[in-house]
């Protein structure tokens, strides 16, 4: 028996998906399917798109709905026209074998006569847009009063497009007994909002970690100025060959400029927003799909619901206004159990951000360097030679020229051949790259010597009597943790004992890590020590000025996080606490959320500076012994 028969799907429709290859239910359809099948009960599902989701409520809906009553049953209420279109097609292929079937995609941008025909015919499943869906309801083309099963898909996305009247509209319209399945990649507080308005003790599940993208994701990021931006997506497209992707954009304006010179400069691209007409949208969409274009250069609302497999990168051109997004952004790559990487080029006034990305998603994100001209030309060159290498030569095709071409060619050896070919299907590369800049923006890693982080103090039982110094302390601590980046900030190292500043956001970890932990066969012992934190460079390797707890802030010690780094050039404003570092922008009241202000990292803690010297209330180990 098939596992999904196992499961309670019927022969029919595992016969219809068996064709689509679906052999096993992913993880989320074996928790999902047992549940909607089995218990009359809501259903909140946390997972990202590429799971399988749309199978997980799309099978037990063809078990549940009656096929022989004519009216609608379930409705499937998703942000965009794409994703609707997709799961119609979706649900229509698993009820291939089911003949009074009828699943009806309702979307603008179409004929609503033309939709209302098709309810009218006998629709027992209809999946909708919210803004169509509320217009069909008005002007009486839809009867949903029988609907048992509301499936709220990407629900996080349907609020942040501004969705929630249009869902409490259309939901006032349901019997007050209905299921209702809610599913959403992220969980912020306004989809929980909705799942207690709209459930009864819904049954929960979580595949992967909540708001954490798919594992098989590498993130990475390129701190570049802002001005050799799309110099550096250059770049990187062209270190990628094999590159199949999306480019997110912030604007419109902005996915139709970045296009159209990607478009200019020879790239295989085209845009994909919402000044574009249905039917030009469409056309790109066939395009990509049919990997035609290899970039599409596209907006966050265009690219919802775009569900291709197969893309190897998401690009960020610009980060999304909201941090959400990201995940959705990236999860459009490794899909359907592939992996894929997602990319950020980013400013150092950005750098923040990232550490923002990282805490949301409880993943790292590595930097990269844009690739010298060097790399790109190798990286190039070497996948021209492999595709030859790999080519499947067209005797038939090529026979009848040979003769002469040999003749041509006789008096040049192989490696002079090699050269030449070389040479002529490289020469514009390599003279494009020959003086190519170095597109990282100068000291990047500067910028992160810069990050003022917050930090606990804590005392360590280890003094210079123990061989250590400053720098060895930290080095010591941090390679023990293995913790990265190394929570030790700063040390400083005293006769028998130390103090260490760690990051406040890795202080836990770092005190779990630590336990047991030995120097030179002693036990290691640390505890939180009388002084206050601190707003402190994040690789100052001491407390500066020789002096220890020098007290206050003269000389090269600690660095307040005030306007000192205010001037001019991209560092400016970096990482000022009272700027807005990450708003949404556009003031869509409380639905939108917001991030900046401090809120990642935490208060300034420390703004006074250090207090007096070596007066913390921890004594030495040796002290006590
Ligand atoms: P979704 O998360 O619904 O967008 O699905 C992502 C991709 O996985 C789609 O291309 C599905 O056709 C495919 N898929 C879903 N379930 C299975 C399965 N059990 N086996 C193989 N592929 C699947």
């Amino acid at each position: 028996m098939n596992r999904f028969e196992e499961l309670g799907i019927s022969g029919d429709v595992v016969k219809a998906i068996t064709e689509l290859g679906f052999e096993n239910p992913t993880p989320i359809q074996e928790q999902v399917i047992p549940v909607l099948l089995k218990q009359n009960k809501d259903l909140v599902a946390l997972a990202q798109t590429g799971t399988g989701k749309t199978a997980a409520f799309g099978l037990p809906l063809t078990q549940l709905v009656d096929f022989n009553k004519r009216n609608v049953q379930a409705l499937i209420l998703c942000p965009t026209r794409e994703l609707c279109l997709q799961i119609t097609k979706d649900i229509k292929s698993y009820t291939k074998f089911l003949p009074n079937a009828n699943v009806t995609a309702i979307y603008g941008g179409a004929s609503i006569d033309g939709q209302a025909r098709d309810i009218r015919k006998g629709s027992q499943i209809v999946v909708a847009t919210p803004g169509r869906m509320v217009d069909m309801i008005d002007r009486r083309l839809v009867d949903i009063k029988l609907v048992q099963w509301a499936v709220l898909d990407e629900a996080d996305e349907m609020l942040n497009m501004g969705f929630q009247e249009d869902l409490n509209s259309i939901l006032s319209h349901t019997p007050k007994d209905k299921n209702v399945w809610l599913f959403s990649a992220t969980m912020p507080a306004e989809v929980s909002r909705i799942a207690k308005k709209y459930m009864e003790a819904p049954h929960e599940i979580t595949v992967g970690n909540r708001n954490q993208g798919a594992e098989n994701i590498k993130h990475v990021y390129y701190v570049v100025h802002a001005r050799d931006r799309y110099n550096a997506l250059k770049r990187i497209l062209d270190y990628n060959p094999g590159v199949y992707g999306i480019v997110f954009c912030r604007t419109r304006s902005e996915t139709q400029e970045v296009s159209d010179s990607l478009i200019r400069d020879g790239y295989s691209a085209d845009s994909l927003h919402g000044d574009l007409s249905q039917a030009q949208r469409d056309f790109v969409m066939k395009r990509f799909r049919a990997k035609t274009i290899q970039m599409l250069v596209a907006t966050d609302v265009a690219a919802r619901g775009i569900d291709v497999d197969d893309i190897t990168h998401v690009i960020n051109y610009n980060l999304p206004d909201e941090i959400e997004s990201y995940t959705h952004r990236s999860g459009r790559t490794a899909r359907a159990g592939k992996s894929g990487t997602s990319i950020v080029i980013l400013n150092m006034k950005e750098f923040s951000k990232i550490r923002m990305l990282e805490r949301m998603l409880g993943k790292k994100f590595t930097e990269s360097k844009v690739p010298t001209g060097f790399d790109v030309c190798e990286k190039q060159l070497f996948h021209l030679v492999q595709k030859i290498h790999n080519t499947e030569v067209n005797e038939k095709g090529i026979e009848q020229y040979l003769p002469k071409i040999m003749e041509e060619l006789k008096e040049l050896s192989k490696e002079e051949l090699i050269k030449r070919f070389i040479t002529d299907e490289f020469s514009r590369f390599l003279d494009y790259y020959k003086n190519a800049a170095d597109l990282n923006a100068h000291g990047s890693s500067e910028m992160k010597k810069e990050r003022n982080v917050t930090t606990k103090r804590m005392f360590v039982n280890l003094g210079q009597l123990d061989d250590l110094d400053n720098a060895k302390l930290k080095q010591f601590i941090n390679s023990y943790s293995k913790i990265s980046p190394g929570p030790v900030v700063a040390a400083d190292v005293r006769h028998t004992y130390s103090f260490v500043e760690v990051e406040s956001a890795l202080y836990d970890q770092l005190v779990a890590a630590m336990i047991g932990a030995e120097h030179n066969g002693r036990p290691v012992k640390m505890e939180p020590s009388a002084g206050a934190g601190a707003r402190i460079p994040r690789e100052a390797s001491s407390f500066g000025g020789g002096g220890g707890y020098g007290g206050g802030n003269g000389g090269g010690g600690y660095r307040r996080n005030s306007g000192e780094r205010g001037s001019g050039g991209e560092r400016s404003g970096g990482e000022r606490s009272g700027g807005k570092g990450w708003s949404s922008g556009s003031g869509g009241g409380e639905r939108k959320r917001s991030y900046g202000s401090g809120s990642g990292s935490g208060s300034h803690g420390g703004g006074g500076g250090r207090s007096g010297s070596g007066r913390s209330s921890s004594r030495s180990y040796r002290d006590k012994k």
